[in-house]
Formats: structure tokens, C-alpha cells, sequence
């Protein structure tokens, strides 16, 4: 394994960072991928389209999987197309999606969105995002209502196999406990800054982002980390850190504090 080296530089972070050595940043989360890769498997690229990506996005937001999963089988068993889902009484489609949070809201905002789809594209369809480079596709989608970076990125990774990466909850604890960035950085900001420690490849980030998930969900989780379970120990700033305080600590580490672990 590269251990990431030590600076021989002066001790001022770049901003966004814990470091100002942004190479030895970079060789941490290559590290951090390949192991966590090693540990959970690859996970193959969605065959959804991108529109039905974006419905399950939206439906996803502070919302369990499994919740999310029955809320979307639901629409795609009581609608036919995404064209019926658009014209239908706005109750029925909340009906179909009350496990998840905020049907109310959530309801109406798909329909909203695919009016406008369909208003300024001649169709519902979203798939000419996957021809247009990545930025233009970006900000394409980010102006509809309630679609945000994490929304816009899922999207173009997850679906048209774009190099630009989501951060949700876990991949914004675990980069912030890994010491890949500093640990007031909001998510939205986590975005493009653990972006530029990626390789501009959607394989590389799509695993990345599926890593640190997986591992945020399992054994990084909010309250407690089990680090005693962990593959990571000697390359995480937090661990490290803990061990430092008390170097009989072998198990668990502190709750981080609240800014670190509150953004979505
Ligand atoms: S060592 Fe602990 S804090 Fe660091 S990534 Fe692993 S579980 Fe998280």
C-alpha cells in the first residue's frame, strides 16, 4: 500500500482541507477506495434511464432504501408510463409513495418537474443528458425545483456514467472522519472539493462513493463508529487521533461533532 507521505511543507491546510498535500490527499482516498472495494465488492452501474433516476432520487431523500425501493415499485405498478404518472390526480401519486418521507411534498414536486421536462424538451425524457457534457448537464438539471448537487450528481453518475460525484450524509462523515477534508466543510462544498482528489473517471468515483456509503452505513454509522471492525485504522485521521488521547482505545471513537455530521 502508498501510505500517504509526509509533508515537508509549512503546516497551512488548503482550504477545504486538513493539509495542504493535496498528492498525498489524493493517494489516501485512491487507498481508501481500493480497500473498501476489496472489502464490499464492485457495484455495477444502474441500467435505469435517467429520468427514472431522478423519480428514485427524489423519492430517496431522508428516506431508507427499502422505503424508497416499494415507493418507486408502487408508482411503476400503478403507472404505466412516466406520462401517466404526470397527468394523474397528484393524491394518487402520494398514495403510492406514503412509506417514504414527505409524500406530500414529493408528490406534487415529480409532477411539477416532469411538466417542465416536458415544456421545454417536447417530451419527458431525460436522456439527451447523457450527451452533453458533464457541467452543461449539471446545470441543466440543477434549475428544476427541489433538484439539488447530490440529486444532479446521482443522476449523471448513476445513469449516464458522468465523473461527477454525489456526497450524501455517509460519504460526507466518513471523508470528514478519513481527514480527506476538513471538518467543518458543508456537503455541498464536499462535492467538489473530494472531487478534485478523485481521478476524472466515473468508475473511480462511482466507487469511491459506494465505498464510503457502504461503510458509513455499516461500520463508519453516525453515532459510534466500530472502528474495531474497520480495514481503514491506520490511514483515518479520526482513529489515529483517538489513539493518540488513549492509545488503549481499540474499539470505538468518539461522536463526532454535530457540524461534521448534520448536512445530507
Ligand atoms: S477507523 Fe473508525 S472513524 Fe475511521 S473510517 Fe474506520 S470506522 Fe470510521
Amino acid at each position: 500500500m502508498a501510505q500517504p507521505r509526509p509533508s515537508s511543507r509549512p503546516k497551512r491546510p488548503a482550504p477545504g482541507y486538513p493539509t495542504d498535500d493535496l498528492a498525498a490527499l489524493r493517494a489516501k482516498a485512491a487507498e481508501v477506495t481500493a480497500r473498501l472495494t476489496a472489502r464490499y465488492g464492485a457495484v455495477p452501474f444502474s441500467r435505469k434511464d435517467p429520468l427514472s433516476m431522478l423519480v428514485e432520487i427524489i423519492l430517496s431523500h431522508r428516506t431508507k432504501d427499502e422505503q424508497t425501493a416499494v415507493a418507486y415499485d408502487n408508482l411503476k405498478a400503478r403507472f404505466t408510463t412516466w406520462a401517466e404518472l404526470r397527468d394523474a390526480p397528484t393524491a394518487a401519486v402520494a398514495e403510492c409513495i406514503t412509506g417514504v418521507n414527505w409524500p406530500e411534498v414529493k408528490a406534487p414536486r415529480l409532477q411539477a418537474i416532469m411538466r417542465r421536462i416536458t415544456a421545454e424538451r417536447g417530451e419527458l425524457n431525460l436522456d439527451f443528458l447523457c450527451d452533453l457534457p458533464v457541467a452543461e448537464g449539471a446545470a441543466w438539471l440543477g434549475r428544476l425545483e427541489g433538484v439539488g448537487p447530490k440529486t444532479v450528481a446521482c443522476v449523471l453518475l448513476f445513469s449516464c456514467q458522468k465523473p461527477i460525484l454525489p456526497v450524501d450524509t455517509h460519504v460526507h462523515r466518513v471523508s470528514i472522519r478519513l481527514g480527506l477534508i476538513a471538518p467543518k466543510v458543508t456537503a455541498e462544498a464536499a462535492h467538489e472539493l473530494l472531487q478534485a482528489l478523485l481521478p476524472d473517471d466515473a468508475r473511480a468515483i462511482y466507487d469511491f462513493h459506494k465505498d464510503l456509503l457502504r461503510h458509513g452505513q455499516r461500520i463508519c454509522v453516525f453515532a459510534r463508529p466500530k472502528c474495531a471492525l474497520c480495514n481503514v485504522t491506520e490511514i483515518c485521521d479520526y482513529y489515529q487521533a483517538l489513539k493518540t488521547a488513549d492509545p488503549t482505545a481499540r474499539t470505538s471513537a468518539p461522536s463526532p461533532a454535530p457540524s461534521a455530521d448534520r448536512a445530507s
